[in-house]
């Protein structure tokens, strides 16, 4: 694992820089990434995306929340992001964190919290993905993903990492239930005992996991910019006859936007991960973690002004 990825991702976890980046980092770096602080900023971004023929998600910034009442406060906000979507006529779904819902002060209190989200997005006719976090919260992510499918729910999804070793015992274990799966590398830091630290092997995992979530899986979302596997993913697909309703690229706003359009143009659906709000500094450092160049750049105009 490169240096620089340690270093940001520990940056990841730093209050002092927080500080420092929150005061001057939106204009300088953050909005490349995040589609601005407040709904009312992310909606004409969502809407242009959808213009431009991308389908979109949504999350609003924040994880690891300790009090319970914010917790509350994160399903009334989720609850009028997806009436506003609802109205506004977009094709954008939602992706939130179980931290942001609780998952870090209790399973049940996340469980809840989440469920809630999930019938109303039913309601609208929407759909909600929970992402993946740190390897401690992985067995509590997927008993609830377990859960929400045993009580019913159809329009929920998760999130597996390829770089856990864990990974294809959990998908092997998920594929009798037709799973909704957003198959991803991996963005925390994770020890060697159990996460792969070259990322040749993450990128083999990527591959045999993408391939048994086309073929045995429900639904499966290749979220990459690597173009390798990306071009695997066609090939296989084609090859494997898998109809193009189960399967759908993903990336993250700011990255890639040339590949995001050319793979609509081929025909593909494209949906573009688009995140707002002030909580945006750790979700920053990862997508600086993932591209040293990034970081550079972040840091030379950080110094500049
Ligand atoms: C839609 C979506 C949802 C995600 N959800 C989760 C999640 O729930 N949990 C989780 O742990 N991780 C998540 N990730 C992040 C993921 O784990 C990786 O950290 C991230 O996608 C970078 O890996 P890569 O697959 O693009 O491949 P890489 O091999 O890292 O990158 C391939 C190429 O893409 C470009 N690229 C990649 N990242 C960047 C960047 N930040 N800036 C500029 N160029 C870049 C570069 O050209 C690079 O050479 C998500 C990613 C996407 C796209």
């Amino acid at each position: 694992m490169s240096a620089l990825r340690s270093l940001a991702l520990a940056a990841a976890d730093s209050p002092r820089l927080q500080r420092f980046v929150q005061r001057y980092g939106f204009r300088l770096g953050a909005a490349r990434f995040v589609a601005g602080e407040t709904l009312d900023d992310a909606v004409p971004v969502l809407r242009r995306l959808n213009d431009d023929g991308l389908l979109t998600n949504t999350t609003l910034l924040g994880e690891g929340v300790r009090d319970e009442a914010e917790t509350r406060a994160v399903v009334g906000a989720y609850t009028e992001v997806l009436d506003r979507i609802h109205t506004e006529g977009l094709r954008t779904n939602l992706a939130v964190k179980l931290t942001h819902l609780g998952l870090s002060i209790d399973e049940e209190l996340a469980h809840r919290n989440v469920s809630e989200l999930v019938e109303h997005a039913a309601s609208v006719g929407n759909f909600l993905r929970m992402d993946m976090e740190e390897s401690r919260t992985v067995d509590a992510t997927l008993r609830i993903y377990r859960r929400l499918r045993e009580e019913g729910h159809a329009n929920v999804g998760t999130v597996l990492q390829a770089y856990l070793f864990r990974t294809e015992d959990d998908l092997a274990a998920l594929l009798p239930l037709a799973p909704n799966l957003r198959i991803v590398k991996g963005a925390y830091l994770e020890p060697p005992e159990i996460a792969y630290p070259q990322k040749r092997d993450v990128d083999a995992a990527y591959a045999r996991l993408m391939e048994a979530s086309l073929e045995r899986g429900g639904f499966t979302a290749v979220a990459t910019h690597d173009e390798t596997l990306i071009e695997h993913a066609i090939a296989f697909a084609r090859e494997r006859e898998i109809p193009s309703e189960r399967f759908q690229f993903q990336m993250l706003y700011g990255v890639r936007p040339r590949l995001q359009l050319d793979l609509v143009r081929r025909g593909f659906d494209v949906l573009v991960a688009t995140p707002y709000g002030t909580e945006w500094y750790r979700y920053l450092m990862r997508r600086l973690a993932e591209r040293p160049a990034n970081l550079l750049f972040f840091a030379r105009s950080l110094l500049r002004r």
